[in-house]
């Protein structure tokens, strides 16, 4: 399972384009697409097509192959092969016929998204593409809005601006969102704050609309602790606007009564800002 860049070149591993090299055979999701990727490395392996139309022929085709004792890499378009991509099932017969599988683990637009974002990552999930037809959207989102860990999703271009106004509708509009956008790319942006800011940026901003993306969300803030944080939270924002953060927090652990360190760690969770252009 070899992974291949999420739009940066530079981001294929030595070891990814030795094994690209050396095997006998590359299942690619797109021959064309991954040609154009080999060329680059100067890499002469034959290509063959395994996407997700002829995902179950090929891969019997394949498990063949791989049983006559040939090495097959298989990569999809872009990243890790199996994220939101063909190919478990090939690798779930190949582990059941005995054959050795083996990552060249590389980049995810996933765990690149997540790793720029500033939101919890601890625990997280991913529930790659949502539904299509906006009546499942609004269903899924209303089951991911109690959702307390951050959520992960794929969005296209064509549907980025819908799928956020359904948030906001669904979720709510005061809910801290990343959209992460093109990421190694030339254009890559990462716009972050309340759902209504995102979506206002995308919609007056043609260009933010363009491309790859991942949106990242912060999962819902425990409904015990709400109220009393959402107090203390008030109270920090207004101190910090003047303050130093340990200043801040004494102070305004005086005026609520909460203790520091939950007003530290409020103070650190707190919905970030865009940066300023
Ligand atoms: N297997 C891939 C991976 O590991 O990331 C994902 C494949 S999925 C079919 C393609 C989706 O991943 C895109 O529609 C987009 O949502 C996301 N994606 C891929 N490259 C990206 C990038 N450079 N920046 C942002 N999102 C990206």
């Amino acid at each position: 399972m070899v992974a291949t860049p999420i739009g940066n070149l530079g981001d294929l591993s030595p070891r990814a384009r030795e094994t690209l090299g050396q095997v006998d055979l590359i299942a690619a999701e797109d021959t064309r697409h991954t040609r154009r990727l080999l060329r680059h490395f100067g890499i002469a392996t034959p290509l063959v097509a395994f996407h997700e139309h002829n995902e179950r022929e090929m891969g019997a085709a394949l498990l063949h192959r791989l049983m006559a004792g040939e090495d097959i890499a298989l990569v999809s378009d872009a990243g890790t092969p199996l994220i939101s991509d063909p190919g478990y099932r090939l690798v779930r017969a190949a582990r059941q016929a005995g054959l050795r599988v083996s990552p060249a683990p590389g980049p995810s637009a996933l765990i690149a998204a997540l790793s720029v974002a500033g939101l919890p990552s601890d625990r997280f999930v991913f529930e790659a593409f949502p539904p299509r037809t906006a009546r499942q959207r609004r269903e899924w989102l209303g089951a991911m809005a109690a959702e307390r860990r951050t959520w992960i999703f794929y969005e296209s271009s064509h549907r980025i601006a819908a799928t956020l106004a359904d948030l906001c509708e669904v979720v709510g509009e005061a809910r801290e969102l990343v959209v992460a956008r093109e990421l190694t790319k030339v254009h890559e942006t990462l716009l972050g704050g309340a759902a209504r800011e995102v979506l206002r940026q995308l919609e007056e901003d043609a260009d933010q609309r363009k491309g790859e993306f991942v949106v990242l969300v912060r999962g819902a803030p425990s409904s015990t602790t709400d109220a009393a944080s959402g107090e203390a939270l008030r109270v920090l924002n207004i101190l910090l606007a003047d303050l130093p953060l340990k200043q801040a927090v004494a102070l305004a652990a005086r005026i609520t009564g909460e203790k520091k360190n939950k007003l530290y760690k409020l103070a650190l969770e707190r919905p970030v800002s865009p940066p300023s252009p």
